[in-house]
């Protein structure tokens, strides 16, 4: 039985990546008075945005790193905690390569403009609240990109290197896999095709000097009116009797009046629901594909590829390899490139041993940056599907058709609960803007609740 003194606090917050924080940083603001939980089953705060120094002390973003000029809050968080952001890539000099049919190639400017134009011009018509009200929703949610893309009258490569940029490299998924509504809403949700895939003033546009997880840092040490509990699993909840039961993983038992779940929806089906979720709310949380991306990193004792005249940045349209960026860091001798990995390719190559991947990896580098791309000290990969509160890198994704089915669902609360995390936001889905912007979200729904 429940008793009222059991009721410690007003707000009981699972997770402590940007939403969570951002949702704690929001309800003390708005209410000096509140008595806040934060449960994280982790050992560190900041989900997915993570670091890892290198001895010399060199940083290396295992997570999330980019950030973009539209990205309000983000960009606001950096100002008022000091911290300093540079422009990506680095050195902003040299050529972007594109590698298709076995050889470095020239882009064919006007056909991707016009594909650009065209992906806009659909991406536009979207409504980020109710995509799945749009008129051509049913359609375009059973449809999935791949297919969009084969019917799109063009005989030029670029078909195949903007599929690639969309699906897998932004939704993190194979465009077989993915509904061209979601597709469309990703994009729409992110500012459209241009600055969702750019450097130059789009969403990769700078990086946060020392790393974007001191900005979750910034925000916990700020936090007066939440205690911040670690190496918590929330393994059950309770809300039957207008109280939440949160149970974690040592069957203990913490009380509160609302309870703002800030986590991947597909690990949000790792927790038990004593009251059982509505049958309609469980179809949705069960309709997410997990992010299929592998983030790897080189480290060189120099950016070579600057005096070769090359940005470090490469798109390829075959092999493991779709994408390559100069991540090197101001300060730092060494020379980092980032190469991502995506959907069924990386499934293959976690097959291999790490040397073997390695190995694979580096022969790939050779083809856009010659036998120097051999000396690399350093492999750094984070395996992120493997991490059991995560849910996927970079983000997860409604599954074919059901944004028509269950999207009236979407990020609705559920009696005392409320759903949080950046895939319950209609802005930046699937970014640390977004992530705050759905802990924003969530503060006001609570506080109006209240
Ligand atoms: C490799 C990678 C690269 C990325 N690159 C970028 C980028 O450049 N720019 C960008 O803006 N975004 C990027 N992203 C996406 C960005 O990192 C995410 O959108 C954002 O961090 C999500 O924050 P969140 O708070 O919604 O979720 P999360 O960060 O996933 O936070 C959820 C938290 O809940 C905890 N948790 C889970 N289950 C439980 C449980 N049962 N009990 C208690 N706690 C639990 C988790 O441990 C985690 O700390 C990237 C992501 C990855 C993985």
């Amino acid at each position: 039985m429940i008793e009222n003194n059991d009721i410690k606090y007003d707000v009981i917050i699972i997770g402590s990546g940007f939403s969570g924080l951002a949702a704690a940083l929001k309800l003390e603001q708005e209410n000096k008075n509140l008595k806040i939980l934060m449960i994280e089953a982790d050992n560190r705060i900041g989900g997915r945005s993570f670091s890892k120094y290198l001895d010399d002390g060199t940083l290396i973003e295992l997570g999330g790193q980019w950030v973009g000029p539209k990205h309000e809050q983000m960009l606001k968080l950096i100002k008022q905690f000091n911290l300093k952001t540079y422009v990506t890539p680095p050195f902003n000099k040299g050529k972007n390569l594109y590698f298709y049919n076995n050889t470095i190639q020239e882009l064919p400017s006007a056909e991707f403009n016009a594909l650009v134009k065209e992906i806009d011009k659909l991406t536009n018509s979207i409504n980020l609240e109710q995509p799945w009200n749009h008129q051509q929703a049913k359609l375009w949610d059973k449809i999935t990109f791949q297919k969009f893309m084969k019917n799109y009258k063009s005989d030029s490569w670029v078909k195949i290197l903007i599929e690639k940029l969309i699906a897998p490299a932004l939704v993190s998924i194979d465009s077989n896999k993915v509904s061209l509504l979601q597709a469309l809403f990703y994009i729409a949700s992110n500012g459209g095709f241009t600055f969702a895939t750019s450097a130059n003033k789009g969403a990769q546009n700078y990086r946060v000097l020392g790393g974007t997880w001191q900005i979750a840092q910034k925000i916990a040490d700020s936090l007066k009116q939440t205690k911040i509990i670690l190496n918590e699993e929330v393994t059950m909840i309770d809300d039957a009797k207008n109280q939440v039961i949160i149970t974690i993983n040592t069957n203990k038992n913490y009380y509160g009046k609302h309870c703002v779940l800030a986590l991947s929806p597909v690990v949000i089906n790792n927790i038990k629901f004593k009251q059982s979720l509505p049958k309609v709310c469980k179809s949705l949380l069960a309709s997410y594909n997990s992010g299929g991306a592998l983030k790897v990193h080189f480290v060189y004792s120099s950016p070579f590829w600057i005096k070769d005249n090359k940005s470090g940045t490469v798109n390829s349209c075959q092999g493991y390899i779709s994408e390559v960026v100069d991540n090197t860091t101001p300060g730092s001798k060494k020379g980092i490139l980032t190469v991502f990995i995506y959907g069924g390719k990386r499934t293959k190559i976690l097959n291999f041993s790490e040397n073997e991947r390695k190995e694979l990896l580096i022969n790939e580098l050779t083809n856009f940056f010659g036998d120097k791309a051999k000396a690399a000290k350093e492999y750094i990969e984070f395996n992120w599907i493997e991490d059991s509160w995560t849910g996927g890198c970079f983000v997860a994704n409604l599954k074919l058709g059901a944004w028509v089915k269950y999207g009236e669902y979407w990020k609705q609360p559920i009696g005392l609960l409320h759903f949080a995390g950046t895939e319950t936001s209609s802005y930046f889905y699937g970014y640390l803007e977004g992530a705050i912007l759905a802990g924003q979200r969530v503060a006001n729904e609570v506080i109006k609740n209240l």
